[in-house]
């Protein structure tokens, strides 16, 4: 079995992708940004465009979103924290991508809200739902920490999560 890109330990029809396809919603802040992930990876643009939070939806495009998923070639997920109360929801995360052949990481702390559900998102969805009562997951934004990160050395673990060591998969 190919395990989802997003580093869970089931399959992509049984995680992210029902998400994509817009049969399921994210139930919490770590599965949308999971989600979101997995959408670079499968070049599912429209969804992370439709799950930014209509506030803030206008700083992207689903080109400049293509534009920049071009230059990455994504090997993995790992998510450092992630935090749902009442008063915070974010996920820190860092995305391990080869960009010219070099290992490269993306280190981020996002914000998540759970706001009612939109009219473009709601399109998305193949069951229609009470926009009325429907809250949904948005990624709303993101700071990045200065915190360097160690790349990962030969015998490390992959950070592909395929169980490997480093050298001999992503490395
Ligand atoms: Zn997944
Ligand atoms: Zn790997």
């Amino acid at each position: 079995m190919n395990r989802c890109p997003c580093g869970t330990q089931l399959s992509y029809e049984n995680c992210c992708q029902p998400l994509h396809d817009g049969k399921a919603i994210a139930q919490s802040p770590a599965q949308l940004m999971r989600s979101r992930y997995c959408a670079f990876v499968k070049q599912q643009s429209a969804y992370i465009y439709l799950t930014h939070s209509p506030e803030t939806r206008h700083s992207v495009s689903v080109e400049s979103i293509n534009e920049w998923n071009s230059q990455c070639d994504w090997c993995g997920l790992q998510l450092v924290t992630s935090t749902n109360d009442t008063l915070l929801h974010q996920v820190e995360f860092i995305a391990w991508y080869q960009q010219a052949g070099k290992l490269n990481y993306h280190h981020e702390l996002s914000q998540f809200l759970n706001e009612p559900l939109d009219d473009a998102f709601a399109k998305h969805l193949q069951e229609p739902k009470d926009k009325n009562n429907e809250k949904v997951w948005y990624y709303a934004s993101a700071t990045y920490p200065d915190r360097k990160i160690a790349l990962p050395k030969r015998n490390d673990e992959c950070i592909c999560n395929s169980g490997q060591k480093f050298k001999k998969c992503c490395g």
